[in-house]
């Protein structure tokens, strides 16, 4: 990292912080040739991972869609923002998990599912619905039934 003000090889870094966001890193550093100071930032370099979509188009995998897909399932739901965060990671981690160059949009469905099951049987039901293009009652009917029975039996305490 040359100086941008004396194109000097040398600097040393006299602060550093993460960002609001976590993702990336903020270094404050002071040129050791003409003492300006500038900032660099720093963040996580991932591989291009393209995206096969149902309806034929490609796009690069963007985190951020697996974060808002998911809030917007978990809507008032009154969860925790650290649980959505910590199954939207989950979700990310297993989609780059296998290395490859491209998934399929189906896949990351599949493990958002997966991951929405584990924090509220509501936000996987709505996800899925919408996910899986539910039609009739019957299509809420066969996935209530994939439900584990820990899970039937939350629903059906609530009756007398
Ligand atoms: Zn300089």
């Amino acid at each position: 990292m040359r100086c941008p003000y004396c194109n000097g090889p040398s600097n040393r870094v006299i602060d550093s912080r993460t960002h609001a966001n976590d993702t990336a890193i903020r270094r404050r550093r002071a040129c050791d040739g003409c003492g300006q100071r500038f900032t660099t930032s720093e963040r996580v370099e991932y591989a291009n991972l393209i995206v096969h979509k149902r309806n034929g188009t490609t796009q690069a995998f963007d985190p951020e869609q697996i974060r808002s897909g998911m809030a917007k399932a978990c809507t008032e739901l009154e969860l925790d923002d650290d649980h959505l965060r910590m199954a939207t990671g989950k979700v990310v981690a297993k989609v780059r998990s296998a290395h490859r160059q491209s998934v399929t949009s189906a896949e990351i469905g599949d493990y958002v599912l997966e991951a929405l099951r584990e924090i509220s049987p509501v936000a996987w039901l709505r996800f899925a619905s919408v996910y899986q293009k539910f039609t009739s009652t019957q299509d809420f009917q066969r996935a209530l039934a994939e439900l584990t029975p820990e899970q039937h039996l939350q629903t059906n305490d609530v009756q007398p």
